[in-house]
């Protein structure tokens, strides 16, 4: 099904995404988690593409599966930057063989040795290229893309970055999957600018829950997103403690999500990082709110 229909299904909804095993580890690791997840039959899942140190090579193989076994929708993640026009005309093909029809359209992090005004030399400079390709394979996707309400690093200001995303968008995107965000405030005068700019598609707020306090240091060098100070007393107050933590990241992520939804944002995507347990216990803080 496509995550489009999903979307504009007019309900409280949320989704899932999950990661393909690390470099590290093997796909059976990560299977069981998974499968928890899709057990828990969220809206849709999407499966990211070798993104935080990921493999890329199982991400078609577990949206199959989940869909496949659980009759989850799911959407395979794809990105463009590090990969030739052959690569990514082939991967294309596998998705089309594979009957997935939700597609997230990345470019993905630059490598280290990639610099931004070399971008003329790639096969792919940026996601647009990719969704341009994906509209031009024939195949009908439903397209995301990513969104950055606090600036992507890469842009000189918020301004620049909505024209381009605003450019991505026209190019054939159907919705939009926002960076984390922690503070809602953000996300609200984001979604204002935007809709200034002409940007219309729905847009999917995506909320990472903090259950530990090593993993809130990751998620800031990762997406550079604000903490506010009522998150940080939080992790100042319980970060020494497992299981107060948990409890405590999983209340805040739910009151955030709350807030999302009776602010009149309909569905959320929640960054499950693998966790059944963070999944499962903030769907059922919402289950009388969301539509599964
Ligand atoms: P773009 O849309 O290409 O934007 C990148 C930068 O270029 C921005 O600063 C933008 O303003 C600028 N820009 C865009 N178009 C132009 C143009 N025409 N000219 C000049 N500048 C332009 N990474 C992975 O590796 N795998 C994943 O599965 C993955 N999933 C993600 C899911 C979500 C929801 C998000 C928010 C991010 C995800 N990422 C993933 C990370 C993402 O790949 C990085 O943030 C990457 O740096 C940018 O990708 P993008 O698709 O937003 O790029």
């Amino acid at each position: 099904m496509k995550i489009i229909k999903i979307i504009n299904n007019n309900q409280c909804s949320l989704s899932f995404e999950v990661f393909p095993p690390k470099a590290s580890t093997s796909f059976d690791m990560v299977k069981p988690a998974i499968e928890n997840i899709a057990k828990l039959h969220p809206a849709f899942m999407s499966v990211t593409y070798g993104a935080g140190g990921g493999t890329s090579s199982y991400t078609m193989k577990i949206a199959e599966d989940i869909r496949n076994c659980y009759g989850v929708p799911t959407m395979a993640h794809l990105t463009c930057v590090s990969s030739t026009r052959e690569t990514v005309q082939e991967k294309i093909a596998e998705l089309k063989k594979a009957g997935i029809q939700n597609v997230m359209a990345l470019r993905g992090d630059l490598l280290p040795d990639m610099h931004p005004a070399e971008s003329g030399k790639w096969d792919y400079s940026h996601a647009i290229d990719l969704v341009r390709e994906l509209k031009e394979s024939g195949a009908d996707f439903c397209i995301g893309c990513a969104c950055y309400p606090e600036v992507h690093p890469e842009s000189k200001n918020q301004d620049e970055d909505i024209k381009y995303l605003k450019e991505k968008v026209d190019a054939g995107c159907d919705f939009i999957t926002t960076q984390m965000v922690f503070d809602n405030n953000l996300l609200y005068n984001f979604m204002y600018k935007i809709r200034e700019a002409g940007i219309t598609v729905p847009v999917l707020p995506g909320i990472m829950p903090i259950t530990r306090a090593v993993q809130l240091e990751r998620a800031i060098k990762l997406s550079g997103s604000f903490i506010p100070q009522r998150f940080k007393a939080i992790v100042d107050r319980f970060g020494d403690d497992d299981f107060a933590m948990m409890q405590a990241g999983i209340a805040y992520a739910t009151d955030q999500i709350i807030d999302l939804y009776a602010n009149g944002v309909k569905n959320v995507h929640l960054y499950t990082m693998n966790k059944p347990e963070v999944a499962r216990a903030i769907q059922n803080n919402l289950s009388s709110i969301i539509s599964r």
